[in-house]
């Protein structure tokens, strides 16, 4: 299972896939006892020794602080701009680059095996933990036991359960070492429990697959996980570039694929630099719409969002690996543009399943892939350009039929 934009909700509105919709209100009956109870007779029954069992036990509490800051989660819009330029303040850059260059042999090595550079795991280390300086602060055992007996995403956050303690097993690291986020993610590239048992990597060779204590580990893991996310060696990621003022907008989805000789001939152009080989295929995303800062998003690009589905933040994650390698800062063109509010975006998807566009999907205030596409026919039926950005013109047209 692909990582989960668990933290990264709260940038759904601007999310390009669709996140799976929670339930909107459930209820816990049983008693947590029994629960863990059951669930350690299936641990058992699925091979994980007593041993393990009774070692990650007195870590799998109920804690309800847990429950209280996963059903708390707003839902709240930061467009690109406003991410991006977080993300990539701080110092993160200057301190990125320090650490390519201080890890330079480390960093090597592991291009050389997995094809992915250094820019590319430095910015994820960067943003998941702030190279290895924050792992979050909640005991991820007793987190996801709390999410798997809660009633929102029990299935998940089950298999994360077990596959914790098959980390355990496999002796990679010990429960009182586990500490991460309140979502269950942990280390210092914040892998759910499942990637970690999936991705991770002894690239230090003591025979463990440690994340959290051992650099190598943590770099080669992550290289190895992008790979298994469909990285290809060589290519880039994404590139800024210039669009003209007219072009046929429909074709700008991260979801449509044309060669780069084909955006060239629309007038695309590289910000700061000639575009790709002329036959890579590239979908040219718009973040905030046409006005706002342009991307041609090449295969490599479908790692990041594989890594984690929220559009924001893998846009941000790549574009901070763009500027960890030299590109200047993106175009601040569009930053005053208004963002609609999760309730105008309700109205918004009310209003376009009423007309009868269809794959809008629930009335959440998020947009995701289906609203995008909704967006878009309505555009192109009001002669409107279709970047399939949705924006106060579209609503106060839909408002007037
Ligand atoms: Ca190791």
């Amino acid at each position: 299972m692909l990582k989960t934009a668990l933290k990264w909700t709260a940038l759904a509105l601007v999310a390009l896939s669709a996140t799976p919709a929670l339930a909107a209100t459930c209820r816990n009956t049983g008693s947590y006892d029994r629960w863990l109870e059951a669930f350690k007779k299936e641990a058992l029954a699925q091979g994980i020794s007593a041993r393990v069992i009774a070692e990650a036990s007195p870590s799998m509490t109920f804690d309800p602080a847990i429950i209280k800051r996963d059903h708390g989660q707003a839902v709240f819009s930061q467009t690109f701009l406003q991410f991006s330029d977080r993300m990539t303040g701080g110092g993160r850059i200057p301190i990125g680059q320090k650490k390519i260059k201080q890890h330079a042999e480390l960093f090597a090595r592991i291009e050389q095996k997995y094809g992915v550079p250094a820019q590319v795991i430095t910015a994820f280390w960067g943003l998941e933990s702030d190279f290895g300086a924050n792992f979050g602060n909640y005991k991820i055992l007793s987190a996801i036991a709390t999410l798997a007996y809660d009633c929102r995403r029990p299935d998940f956050f089950r298999t994360q359960l077990f596959d914790a303690l098959r980390i355990i097993q496999r002796g990679d690291q010990r429960p009182a070492d586990m500490i991460g986020d309140w979502a269950g993610e942990f280390g210092g590239l914040q892998f759910t429990a499942s990637d970690y048992l999936k991705n991770a990597v002894d690239f230090d060779g003591d025979g463990r697959r440690d994340l959290i204590h051992s650099v190598p580990d943590t770099l080669a893991s992550g290289a190895a996980f992008l790979v298994s996310l469909g990285w290809q060696r060589g290519q880039p990621w994404i590139q800024e570039v210039t669009v003209p003022r007219d072009m046929p907008w429909q074709e700008a989805d991260n979801a449509i694929q044309h060669p780069v000789s084909q955006w060239q001939k629309w007038g695309v152009k590289g910000a700061h630099g000639p575009l790709a080989s002329a036959d890579l295929p590239a979908s040219l995303i718009l973040p905030m719409g046409r006005r706002g800062p342009a991307f041609l998003a090449y295969p490599n690009f479908k790692a990041f969002l594989g890594w984690n589905s929220a559009y924001v933040y893998s846009t941000t994650v790549a574009y901070y690996a763009t500027r960890l390698a030299g590109a200047p800062a993106v175009s601040h063109a569009g930053k005053d543009i208004p963002v609609l509010s999760a309730d105008q975006i309700k109205e918004l998807q009310r209003l376009l399943i009423k007309a009868g566009y269809k794959g809008v999907g629930d009335v959440d205030g998020k947009v995701g892939a289906g609203t995008r596409g909704a967006v878009r026919q309505a555009q192109l039926k009001f002669n409107m350009p279709a970047d399939a950005y949705p924006t106060a013109e579209l609503l106060a047209r839909l408002q007037q039929r």
